[in-house]
């Protein structure tokens, strides 16, 4: 009936599951999801999205969503008011401030929040706290490409949109595996390659959907992807293929990097990666007849101990080869969460305010101190890698955290669980009482996107506006009203009513943003940053100078790092990564029916040469041990893994088969990202079948 129809609501929103940054509309009826409606005007997909998008979202309304905020008592927690617990935090975080210093306290931010959200928290930690420890996932699996395209062209993003990739002629995706972590993105480039003659090569130690499809698919030994790369470069100089015209106008230290790739010969690179001479050349060549190369990224690549050097050798290709700065080029960090970019240009970084500006220069902090009437410190903060290991030192006492599921996804667990139980005081605000709000102090209830207003942005630094569809459930409340009230708790003076004034203050204060604002992210509409005064944003970077201070890019020399090893006992190498329909740990994918039948666990895959060798077939269940802990794991035979490599997709909710009870603690020597990568286990069967 009409009266039916008429309480049918529809709300544009951007899906939270991955940096791809789908748009679509949500129908409701009450609190009830009837369905999510793709648009043709959505800036990215279109009339496309995947099935985490179309399918992820009943858990908005699960029964074990948090509803009040809850206070350790003993071994367990009661339900408070909003009002006891703002005032608990306040006076213990300020007892730990006094006793202990600023620096005693850490800040983990959450790259799935909206940009305003994570602003606030930074403006909480710095302005409040006088810490600038504070930090968010992308430590975790961006950092390293953020630092490797710092150095060398100055923004730490993808140079680019989606559009320019599918229009390439060339695409190389490294270490990523789009077709289940980009789904839409994959689309993309598999209708390219299709239709549209675009030439693919994936290198991935497995055989992928997109690695399946590829003109070329490179599987070189772990850890090498530095050495191809720079012998490809190498071979180019050599054969006086660089793009000489734009070394010579827009690159700085040319002749000090070639010189740089001499051990990087044919020779060389065949015996540290495996890839054969002819293979190289070919690579080589392709790149060479393409008009236009884009190189897509993620975190194969920057979760080694070499992540930012071998990040930063792709953008060195990227440079000579004259692929930066035009249609169809350019460097393409594949951005994990929703929002791993904005939090991260939103200044929950230890040495970064928002938009990238050292946290160290005079100038900027003076800014800042003028706008929010307060002294800041200028002394870069720990990361939260260092602020793990702080605790276990007895130097960091409290941390607040938001949105982000540390106990199960940061690398060795065990040492990070064993951490947690050292704090003092310990806030965690959620919208489930996730693994890590077990070793809280304090549990905040926070509402998902559903429930409020916001913006995210995507991999392309595209900010677009999502609306609330929902009001929060029970006493849960925005993440940027909780850290308000804190802050006013706290004897602050915070006024915001409404995120866009949020937006209006860091549009203020950050150039990057100065002409982002609600009104022109009305509808369909979207700003892809930097973004001038006049609303005009810009798709494509470096088209006339690189961000640095005389504009050009700077080819930065690197050398290779190997692989770290457990010792010859642990023989199997560990690979891992995401599955297509879970959203990592699962907090809210694997609690929406929809997905949960379609993916009910996690599973290890084994090679045909690894199964015959040790009696095993798909359904066995093993254990897998490393030198930090143990799994037990059931089987799947397949060829898209060879010999004794396994992969382990990490989405699990259960720690006991947990691929980060294997990991070690291990990182990136630039960017302290953990090696994720670079794990061994040995096998023990359990079960044959
Ligand atoms: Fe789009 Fe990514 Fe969401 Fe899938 S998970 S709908 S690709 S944003």
């Amino acid at each position: 009936s009409t009266m039916r129809k008429d309480r049918i609501e529809k709300t544009k929103t951007v899906c939270t599951y991955c940096g791809v940054g789908c748009s679509f509309e949500v129908w409701t009826r009450d609190r009830e999801i009837l369905k999510v409606q793709p648009d043709p005007d959505a800036p990215v997909n279109g009339i496309s999205t995947c099935v985490k998008g179309k399918f992820g979202w009943d858990f908005v309304n699960s029964e074990e969503r948090l509803t009040k905020p809850l206070i350790r008592k003993g071994d367990s927690f009661q339900e408070s008011t909003w009002e006891e617990a703002l005032s608990l935090i306040a006076s213990k975080f300020k007892g730990i401030q006094e006793e202990h210093g600023p620096n005693a306290l850490g800040f983990i931010a959450s790259s799935k929040c909206s940009n305003e959200d994570n602003y606030l928290f930074q403006k909480l930690a710095r302005s409040i706290f006088k810490t600038n420890n504070v930090d968010n996932c992308s430590r975790y699996c961006q950092t390293p490409a953020s630092s490797g395209l710092m150095r060398t062209v100055g923004i730490g993003g993808d140079s680019g949109t989606i559009q320019d990739i599918a229009s390439a002629d060339l695409v190389i995706v490294v270490g990523a595996n789009p077709a289940e972590s980009h789904p839409v993105l994959s689309t993309r480039v598999r209708r390219a390659h299709k239709l549209h003659g675009q030439k693919l090569i994936v290198a991935d130690l497995r055989k992928n959907d997109l690695a399946d499809r590829a003109d070329l698919h490179l599987h070189p030994k772990p850890g090498s992807d530095l050495v191809w790369l720079s012998a490809v470069t190498k071979y180019i100089f050599d054969q006086g293929w660089e793009d000489k015209n734009f070394l010579e106008n827009r690159v700085n230290f040319v002749e000090k990097y070639k010189a740089s790739l001499e051990k990087f010969t044919l020779e060389y690179a065949e015996e540290k990666t495996g890839l054969s001479k002819e293979t190289l050349i070919r690579i080589a060549e392709m790149i060479h007849e393409s008009k236009g190369t884009c190189i897509l990224w993620a975190m194969g690549v920057t979760q080694h101990m070499g992540g930012t050097d071998t990040s930063t050798a792709i953008s060195n290709l990227l440079l000579v080869t004259g692929n930066y700065g035009k249609t169809g080029a350019g460097a393409y960090p594949l951005r994990g969460h929703n929002n791993v970019q904005g939090a991260s240009d939103m200044g929950t970084m230890p040495n970064w305010l928002p938009g990238y500006e050292p946290v160290e220069d005079d100038a900027v902090r003076a800014r800042y101190e003028k706008a929010w009437q307060t002294d800041l410190p200028k002394v870069p903060g720990l990361n939260n890698h260092q602020i793990v290991d702080a605790i276990q030192d007895g130097n960091v006492k409290g941390m607040y955290l938001f949105g982000e599921e540390m106990a199960l996804v940061d690398s060795n667990i065990n040492f990070v669980q064993e951490s947690f139980e050292k704090l003092d005081f310990f806030v965690v605000q959620d919208i489930f009482f996730s693994r890590t709000a077990q070793f809280a102090d304090v549990v905040l209830p926070a509402a998902p996107s559903l429930e409020k207003d916001g913006t995210f942005t995507n991999t392309e630094r595209r900010i677009q506006r999502f609306h609330k569809v929902f009001e929060p459930l029970g006493d849960s409340k925005s993440d940027w009203e909780i850290i308000r009230d804190l802050a006013n708790e706290l004897g602050a003076d915070w006024k915001y009513e409404h995120p866009s004034e949020i937006m209006d203050e860091v549009a203020s204060l950050a150039p990057a943003f100065a002409g982002v604002s609600y009104e022109r992210l009305e509808g369909w509409n979207s700003q892809i940053w930097p973004v001038q005064e006049n609303g005009e944003g810009t798709p494509i970077l470096y088209k006339e100078r690189f961000k640095f201070p005389d504009g050009k890019a700077r080819l930065f020399p690197v050398d290779w790092t190997e692989p770290h090893h457990f010792g010859a006992e642990y023989d199997l190498h560990l690979n891992n990564g995401r599955s297509l329909e879970q959203f990592h740990e699962g907090n809210m994918t694997d609690r929406s029916a929809g997905i949960h039948h379609m993916l009910p666990g996690p599973w290890l895959e084994v090679s045909h040469e690894l199964a015959e060798e040790r009696g095993i077939e798909t359904g066995a269940l093993v254990r897998l041990v490393s030198p930090y802990g143990k799994v037990k794991i059931r089987v799947l035979v397949t060829d898209r893994v060879k010999g004794k490599e396994l992969y382990l997709p990490m989405n699990t909710r259960d720690d006991e088969e947990a691929v980060n009870r294997l990991t070690s603690s291990y990182y990136d020597k630039d960017t302290h990202t953990p090696n994720y990568k670079e794990a061994q286990v040995k096998m023990q069967v359990l079960e044959r079948t």
